[in-house]
């Protein structure tokens, strides 16, 4: 028998799902409930019936598990960035553990050694981007805030405990320089208005900030007392961009930049590599953490002076170029053409001479790679969240390198990927959970292969 809509059930919480979701049973039934923790005991109202499965709210926590913890952040519930803020950080720890865990056996059907998983050095305020939807308010004042779960529906939030303070106050700033200078916000159902995003991106270790407004237009209405108002108050601001973008959309950013203030691009460095980190290329948002996540890959590699390192999907070339010294080559494949220009002159900053990156799909460029004969003894994999495709599987699979590590913020891809290539003569020898996103549901994972 299966719960109906509105229904009361009081369920015991036995785990969370990858999606942050606590879980309970009904009857037999699963119930989705969201902000609620493995261990406890809760009254839920039943919200969405489907066949296998249910969603409910929670109503009221009967008895609390030993791991939850007050909610810290006043829009916790409505915003939907964060799903585990009412765990303690060792529990999520556990959680996600499990998690990458549980798709490793169950999808992937794989027994590698399951390393402890690395946690963030830091949990809250460590995200080095930020992009903040802009809206009217119901006084026609522009507000920042993050659109609520599966909506347009902005939830205003200032102050986000994940994003460094001074990110917050210069998109606040720029809120309060937009109504002074009667620069509209954008305005979803009408197409009209003009910034639709404030974008926010941080060098950990320089503190330089770029900042991009996303506009629905080709240029900013008193666009440099704007910018000479945020330089003042903020000096740390070294590049204000315009990005361009006038459709009608859910995509953030457009394809065209146009730089009003310093450089298109900020100066940092990730495990010693000088990078460029302009709006338009991926970045790993949480540097410290990263950081970590590349010591381990350099670990799984395991150079030698002689060796050829192939680094797929490599964005701005970081974690090829951080193993760059222990190898002897080192070629980088990354569709993004911004990535590619950063990565190029990411490597002419550290003088590496026997570099190359290639701006094409990852499964072409390996086909022709393997075609030509590369022969590299190492393969970072390092895909978007729907994982490698099959090109790239059997390209990799052809070029026979001695080691591949597959690195993936989607635990349920890398788990299908990696059993693939257990299928077609490599081994998984360690998996390793990484933290680079405390608070919310996701999770980095990092496998080492070797051919057998
Ligand atoms: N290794 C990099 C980036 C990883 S994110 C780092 O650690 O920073 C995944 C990257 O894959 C992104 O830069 C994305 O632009 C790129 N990408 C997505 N689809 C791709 C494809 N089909 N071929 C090549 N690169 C792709």
């Amino acid at each position: 028998m299966s719960v109906t809509k509105n229904q009361m059930v009081e369920l015991f919480i036995e785990g969370i799902t990858s999606e942050g979701n606590g879980v309970g049973r009904y009857q037999g039934q699963a119930i989705f409930v969201p902000l609620t923790a493995p261990g406890e005991r809760v009254q839920v109202q039943i919200a969405k019936v489907a066949k296998q499965y249910a969603y409910g709210i929670l109503r009221q926590v009967l008895e609390p598990a030993a791991c939850r913890i007050e909610q810290d952040c006043p829009v916790y519930r409505s915003c939907g960035g964060c799903q585990l803020r009412h765990i303690t950080y060792e529990e999520e720890l556990r959680q996600k553990q499990q998690m990458v865990a549980d798709c490793f056996a169950r999808i992937g059907k794989i027994t590698a050694e399951m390393l402890p998983i690395l946690p963030s050095p830091q949990t809250e305020h460590y995200r080095n981007k930020v992009q903040f939807p802009v809206q009217e308010d119901s006084q026609g004042k522009p507000q920042i805030g993050f659109f609520a779960p599966r909506s347009h529906r902005l939830v205003a939030a200032q102050n986000c405990l994940l994003q460094p303070t001074l990110l917050n106050e210069i998109a606040q700033y720029c809120c309060v320089l937009m109504e002074k200078y009667h620069i509209p916000a954008y305005n979803e159902q009408t197409h009209k208005g003009l910034v639709r995003h404030i974008y926010l991106r941080q060098g950990y270790h320089s503190g330089q900030v770029l900042l991009c407004l996303v506009i629905n237009g080709t240029n900013l209405p008193s666009g440099s007392k704007f910018c000479a108002g945020i330089q003042q108050k903020f000096p740390e601001v070294c590049s204000i961009v315009l990005n361009i973008n006038q459709q009608k959309t859910n995509v953030i950013t457009g394809t065209k930049s146009v730089c009003l203030v310093g450089k298109e691009y900020i100066q940092d460095n990730m495990c010693e590599v000088p990078v460029q980190i302009g709006p338009l290329s991926f970045y790993q948002v949480n540097t410290p953490a990263a950081e970590q996540l590349y010591h381990v890959a350099a670990d799984f590699a395991q150079l030698k002076p002689t060796d050829v390192l192939l680094d797929l999907y490599c964005g701005m070339g970081t974690i090829g170029l951080s193993m760059y010294h222990q190898c002897k080559q080192l070629i980088g494949v990354e569709v993004i053409p911004e990535a590619v220009e950063s990565a190029w002159n990411n490597a002419k900053a550290m003088n590496a001479e026997n570099v190359r990156f290639l701006c094409a799909d990852a499964g072409t460029a390996a086909t022709q790679l393997a075609k030509e004969g590369l022969q590299p003894s190492v393969i970072v994999l390092d895909p978007p969240r729907k994982g490698c495709d099959e090109a790239t599987l059997n390209a990799v699979v052809e070029m026979a390198p001695e080691r591949i590590v597959m690195i993936s913020c989607n635990p349920a891809t890398a788990a299908r990927d990696v059993a693939i290539l257990c299928g077609k003569g490599y081994v998984a020898q360690k998996i390793q959970a990484a933290d680079l996103f405390p608070r919310t549901k996701h999770i980095e994972t990092i496998v080492q292969l070797s051919r057998v």
